[in-house]
């Protein structure tokens, strides 16, 4: 069990960097990868901010790229590494691409179907599932996560005041109050239901 988990800590962290890069371009800091005989074939992070772009999540960012590796669509022997439970979109594509197996870091209630709000990855009227491990660095996961949005919210804070200062008639447009509403995350709940 100490050897599986040390392999399992040692592509979280994989995962974790992937997740600083999204940190610092300042998107929700979400990191996959892709594991195939012991050689990562696949990394993402999240960038839908950036590419303004729905799909660009870190899961199917690294889909296609161990696709591409592999040369099939089908993704069998692999084990996912995501810092964050997926959403129902990557949940969804890590089934239909018949990955096996899925570690994840931290929860998100307000989002997850790998087990919040939806189970889509252990479905059993599904022609497939994935074994799944929660919980893996998970507090490393969640703090990245909440230092992004506490900073995003100082951030939001500062140029509310700036605006204000600037326009004092104005109290219309708020991108980043708007950011910071429809993340699908909140920070605060992130906490492991161990209560931590
Ligand atoms: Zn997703």
């Amino acid at each position: 069990m100490a050897v599986i988990k040390n392999i399992q800590e040692k592509y979280m962290r994989e995962a974790l960097k992937q997740a600083h890069k999204a940190y610092l371009l300042g998107e929700v800091p979400i990191g996959c990868v892709i594991v195939h005989a012991g050689k990562i074939i696949g990394r993402g992070y999240n960038r839908r901010n950036t590419d303004k772009n729905t799909l660009a999540h870190a899961e199917i960012t690294a889909i296609n790229k161990a696709s591409k590796k592999i040369g099939d669509w089908r993704l069998e022997d692999c084990t996912l590494y995501v810092t964050l439970e997926p959403c129902q979109m990557c949940a969804g594509a890590i089934i239909q691409a018949r990955i096996p197996e899925v570690v994840m870091g931290c929860m998100n209630p307000k989002a997850g179907c790998g087990g919040s709000i939806l189970n889509i990855l252990e479905m059993p009227q599904f022609n497939h599932q994935a074994a799944v491990t929660r919980g893996v660095l998970e507090k490393e996961c969640s703090e990245m996560l909440k230092a992004f949005f506490s900073e995003l919210r100082i951030r939001n804070k500062a140029e509310k005041e700036a605006a204000k200062a600037d326009m004092p008639e104005t109290h219309s447009k708020d991108p980043i109050g708007d950011r910071v509403e429809n993340a699908e995350i909140n920070a605060d709940k992130m906490v492991d239901k161990k209560g931590k």
